[in-house]
């Protein structure tokens, strides 16, 4: 199992309820609580989504992204199908990203 580390202060991330995904940009980071915390009160919100990618609330969006993309994908709206798609398949890859970087190396 690789271990993870906190990719701001180097700690060793020992559980899921310490663990922390965030993306910025197009980058998906791991981080300990309390880094993860301290960044979000300091980096713009337009940089940094508030929402950690890992956890319930998460799992919760990216069932409702997949959802939406089946929606979509039987809809009839031609003109903006195409970049609805793109938008919503990234949403959900960043999700997988996530669990697979960093949240199956982690059992609780
Ligand atoms: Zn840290």
């Amino acid at each position: 199992m690789k271990k993870v580390y906190c990719q701001n202060c180097g700690k060793h991330i020992e559980s899921k309820r310490d663990l922390f995904t965030t993306q910025i940009f197009f980058m998906i980071q791991a981080y300990c609580q309390s880094c993860y915390f301290e960044r979000i009160k300091k980096v713009s919100a337009l940089a940094v989504s508030n929402t950690p990618l890992n956890g319930r609330y998460s799992n919760f969006l990216a069932l409702m992204t997949l959802v939406g993309l089946i929606m979509v994908y039987f809809a009839e709206i031609d003109y903006i199908k195409i970049p609805l798609l793109v938008v919503l398949s990234i949403v959900l890859f960043m999700r997988l990203y996530s669990f697979i970087r960093f949240e199956r190396h982690l059992l609780f």
